[in-house]
């Protein structure tokens, strides 16, 4: 780390709109710009993106490194990774941030092999703190299978590329009154960058059910719903709460949950009234994704399972035994009580 070289932003647009999560690493990376009293910039990669990129200005970007093309239009993997390497190889930041998007996730990596340095994936946050009395960016990551935090830093290597999550950060406070550059570059597009792999169209799947992120109530089911055969139980509890359904990464991986439906570090971050966890550990990749919950209901058979240690309320057992009495126990409160 140094007070010289930048803080770059790569921000991420769809359709000329900013996604959420370039506005989060704004605002860390505006607090780590003071702190090393170095500038922030943004980069920028699309057509006709300007109004994209005074938003970057106004979210906190002194400068904004803008790359307008037709053929950008689009996320395309092989010349985004290379026209970034090259602007990144040009100007020499020294900190890369970079959303944990479907497209950040695959983009953070290409860059970071073009330029031969490291990369931190899935940051839940970024601080700066003295190693051997030298000071670096210290990278917050759960690790090891989510029952560890760890402090990961890049001493060798620049620039240093990090992903970050995106929901898990604040946002940047937008103010019209900010002033920022915008630095036109001209990208060298080239027919080759298309040659094996071209976006031509974004179709959007209209969403499939209730919105996960703006549900009251959300029950997830882990790996132990297995014992039941499926997911019919915690449809069946979601159903009686009004909540939406939702899984672990086993259970999105055995089919029981879409893509969209996963919560944790790779996945959704919900916030609901009440979170119902059921059978499922609580490694800190799933935990990480609610814990903004208000209460959490947590049933497990294992007493020892670190669900329990964020559980608001706890109930160890056998799901066999205790969802179908749980469902049986709602309907009652929701019938009507004979006089
Ligand atoms: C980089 C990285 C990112 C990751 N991101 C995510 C993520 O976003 N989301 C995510 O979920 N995971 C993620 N993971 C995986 C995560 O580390 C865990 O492996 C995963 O969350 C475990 O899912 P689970 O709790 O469903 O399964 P398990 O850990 O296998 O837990 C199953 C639980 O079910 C209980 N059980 C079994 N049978 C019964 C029964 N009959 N009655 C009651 N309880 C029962 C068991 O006691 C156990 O506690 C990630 C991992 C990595 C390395």
């Amino acid at each position: 780390m140094s007070n010289s070289g930048e803080i770059w932003v790569i921000g991420e647009q769809r359709r000329g709109r900013l996604e959420e999560v370039s506005l989060e690493l704004l605002s860390k990376g505006m607090a780590l710009s003071q702190r090393m009293g170095v500038t922030l910039s943004a980069v920028l990669l699309g057509d006709e993106v300007g109004e994209a990129a005074r938003e970057l200005v106004f979210h906190g970007a002194e400068k904004v490194y803008l790359l307008e093309h037709a053929r950008l239009r689009y996320y395309q993997s092989e010349a985004y990774a290379r026209l970034l390497a090259g602007v990144i190889k040009e100007r020499e930041p020294q900190i890369i941030l970079i959303g944990a998007t479907e497209i950040g996730k695959e983009l953070a990596p290409r860059v970071a092999a073009k330029l031969r340095t490291g990369l931190t994936a899935h940051c839940i946050d970024l601080y700066v703190g003295e190693v051997d009395a030298t000071p670096q960016l210290i990278h917050v990551v759960p690790g090891w299978g989510g029952n560890l935090v760890m402090h990961i830093i890049c001493p060798q290597r620049r620039p240093e590329v990090i992903t970050v999550k995106p929901g898990v950060l604040p946002k940047a406070v937008r103010a019209e009154k900010r002033k920022g550059k915008i630095i036109r570059v001209k990208p060298d597009v080239r027919d080759k960058d298309f040659s094996r792999i071209e976006t031509v169209e974004v179709v959007k799947e209209p969403p499939k059910g209730k919105s996960l992120e703006s549900a009251d109530v959300v029950v997830c089911g882990g790996w132990g719903m297995n014992a039941l055969g499926g997911f019919s139980k915690v449809q069946g509890l979601a159903d009686i709460l009004g909540g939406v359904v939702a899984g672990t990464r086993p259970a999105m991986d055995k089919g029981w949950v879409e893509e969209a439906r996963m919560i944790g570090q790779s996945g959704k971050t919900v916030s609901p009234e009440l979170f119902v966890s059921l059978g499922a550990s609580g490694a800190m990749h799933y935990t990480t994704g609610f814990m903004g919950s208000k209460v959490v209901l947590a049933v497990d058979r294992n007493p020892q399972a670190p669900i329990f240690q964020m559980a608001d309320i706890g109930i160890v057992g056998d799901l066999r035994e205790v969802l179908p009495c749980l469902i049986e126990e709602l309907k009652k409160e929701r019938m009507p009580r004979k006089s």
